[in-house]
């Protein structure tokens, strides 16, 4: 079962956008603009981690935190409070919230990723997986290396990340686009082109000596890691 995550953000872009970055990582996704749903909301179903803006209409992140922090219920739901630089962030910090992470504005989505999938590591081991394996590739997250057939595959980072990507939803078909914004991050201008490559590097480097071939192209589309691969 995916990780359920709530996200409470005013700011309707970054809303969607963090929406449609954390759906593609996996994760089930719920949003509001205003604290004043998040009871309703958390009673609802209870998610996992939350990300908090400070600034709301409405009850403030700080309020919203705090009230979580007093119910038995929610006390221990991670948050993760996104907070305008300078002043305001410094006066935040100040202000025991309760919040288990901050993350200063603007930020890099890839960032808050990792923080979200640090967070739930240490919170929830279970709902972000330590290992995964398809077929005969196993990618481990803590180590961060990659084994096929018990032999280990050395990948730079940006590959391992396009791997980890494509492995999360086997048979889920992504455009080079989407692989450039979850892998490279949105405010990096890199050409799609670019993608075909380090796909091509990745093949090579995993298929080494072997037939199989667990990366799908689909043309005119992208790229997919193949749901049915080890499974004959
Ligand atoms: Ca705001």
């Amino acid at each position: 079962m995916p990780a359920s995550l709530l996200i409470v953000e005013d700011e309707e872009p970054l809303q969607v956008l963090l929406t449609y970055n954390l759906q593609a990582e996996g994760f089930r996704v719920r949003a509001t603009g205003t604290g004043d749903d998040v009871d309703v909301l958390v009673r609802e179903e209870p998610p996992d981690l939350i990300i908090l803006d400070w600034m709301l209409p409405g009850l403030s992140g700080i309020e919203v935190c705090r009230r979580l922090r007093a119910r038995e219920e929610t006390r221990d739901v991670p948050v993760i409070m996104l907070t305008a630089r300078g002043e305001e962030s410094e006066r935040v910090r100040g202000l025991s919230t309760g919040a288990d992470d901050y993350v200063v504005k603007p930020f890099s989505v890839p960032e808050l990723i990792a923080r979200v999938h640090s967070i739930l590591r240490r919170s929830n081991p279970d709902a972000v997986a330590e290992r995964l394996e398809v077929g005969d590739i196993e990618l481990n997250r803590k180590t961060r290396r990659v084994r096929r057939q018990e032999r280990d595959v050395d990948l730079s980072p940006t590959e391992y990340r396009l791997l980890e990507h494509l492995m999360q939803n086997p048979g889920r078909v992504y455009s080079r686009e989407q692989l450039l914004d979850a892998v490279w991050g949105h405010d990096i201008y890199v050409d799609e082109r670019t993608v075909d490559v380090h796909v091509g590097r990745l093949r090579k480097l995993l298929n080494k000596g072997r037939r199989s071939d667990p990366i799908r192209t689909v043309r005119g589309v992208g790229y997919s890691f193949d749901d049915r691969f080890g499974a004959c």
